[in-house]
């Protein structure tokens, strides 16, 4: 889809998501600014789009301010999986809460409109079921993951006052676990995880009972959510889930990953980490009647893409296999 091309920023460029936005962003005719710091990202991520004219890659912290002019913001820095946030969880909240207010006060100045990369941990261990955006959540405030679910919540408050405030347009998404090809192979999340141990022949890591649940949306049906929602109509703000509704087991998952590697690997019980949300399902009925938008890729199909995507480029074949 070609439209008026703009200069759009991309923080947290290098990363999963952020890779694939910029791809999809030039490949729309936009000329791109990625900006990452390479905590989790890696300039691998986005070496591909370097020969292009339209793609320039910045070493940048968002928690300091940035001068650039461009005509649009998608504010996505910040490290996603929990063993990463949880490293440095001071630096985790002042990515997402100074590097809001940094990311704010630029758009501000050149008139741009942002979005944030919001996240379904805004609703913590949630007590409504599926989440829908009016439910308010609930997080715990000091607990091992609260550097990130309160650092996003922060940057809620910050979008909508400055649009309050100062009369910015804002966009807010929170999504739910999303997958795919370039997720970080040692990022903890289970989704790499899981496949990244059936392809090795390592015993897959179920935490907990693995009875949990999650609803994982394919990268590519994830971009398409952002992009829509940058592009709405100008009064509609959200926040909006995006993620596919299609829940399962994490145990269930461990199974799929299994069968669709054809791997010998057991399951493996292990204690489920303090603060782990019991179950997660995005109601989307908000996506789809303002942004038309809903998820395309079955969880089979999107799974093998990232099989072949992680055999090809990171696991290590299995000894006497
Ligand atoms: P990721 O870790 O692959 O990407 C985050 C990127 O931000 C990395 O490239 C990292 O180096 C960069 N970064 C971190 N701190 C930075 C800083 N201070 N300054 C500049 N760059 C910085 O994670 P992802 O899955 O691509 O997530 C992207 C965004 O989407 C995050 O904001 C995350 O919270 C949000 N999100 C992702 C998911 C998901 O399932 N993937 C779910 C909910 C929300
Ligand atoms: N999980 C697991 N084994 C792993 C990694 C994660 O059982 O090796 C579980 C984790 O406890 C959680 C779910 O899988 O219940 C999703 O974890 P992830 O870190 O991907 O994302 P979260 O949704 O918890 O932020």
């Amino acid at each position: 889809m070609k439209s008026t091309p703009k200069r759009i920023l991309v923080t947290g460029g290098a990363g999963f998501l952020g890779s694939h936005l910029c791809e999809r962003l030039l490949g729309m005719g936009h000329e791109v600014l990625c900006v990452d710091n390479y905590f989790t990202g890696r300039r691998a991520n986005v070496a591909h789009l370097l020969n292009d004219p339209g793609f320039e890659l910045m070493r940048h912290d968002v928690t300091m301010s940035l001068y650039v002019e461009v005509d649009e913001i998608y504010n996505l820095a910040c490290p996603a999986s929990p063993v990463h946030y949880q490293h440095d969880p001071v630096q985790t909240t002042k990515t997402s809460v100074h590097g809001a207010i940094n990311m704010l006060g630029l758009a501000k100045r050149v008139g741009a409109r942002i979005l944030q990369a919001s996240t379904s941990e805004v609703y913590g261990d949630p007590t409504i079921h599926p989440q829908t955006e009016d439910y308010w959540g609930n997080v715990n405030p000091i607990g091992f993951r609260s550097c990130y679910d309160e650092g996003k919540r922060c940057a809620e408050t910050l979008f909508f006052d400055y649009h309050r405030q100062h009369d910015l347009e804002i966009k807010v998404a929170r999504i739910f676990n999303t997958y795919g090809p370039r997720m970080h192979p040692q990022d903890g999340r289970v989704v790499s995880n899981f496949i990244m141990q059936a392809l090795e022949g390592r015993p897959i890591t179920v935490y907990g009972d693995g009875a949990q649940t999650r609803s994982f949306c394919f990268v590519s049906d994830l971009i398409d959510g952002l992009i829509a929602l940058m592009n709405s109509a100008d009064g509609f703000t959200g926040p909006v889930n995006l993620g596919n509704p299609a829940e399962l087991t994490i145990r269930d998952l461990a199974e799929k990953v299994i069968a669709r590697t054809g791997s010998r690997s057991e399951l493996i019980f292990e204690p489920l980490p303090s603060d782990d949300p019991m179950q997660r399902q995005p109601d989307i009925s908000l996506a789809r009647k303002h942004l038309g938008w809903s998820p395309k890729v079955p969880l089979a199909e999107g799974l093998d893409a990232t099989v072949a995507y992680f055999a090809q480029k990171w696991a290590k074949p299995v000894q006497g296999a």
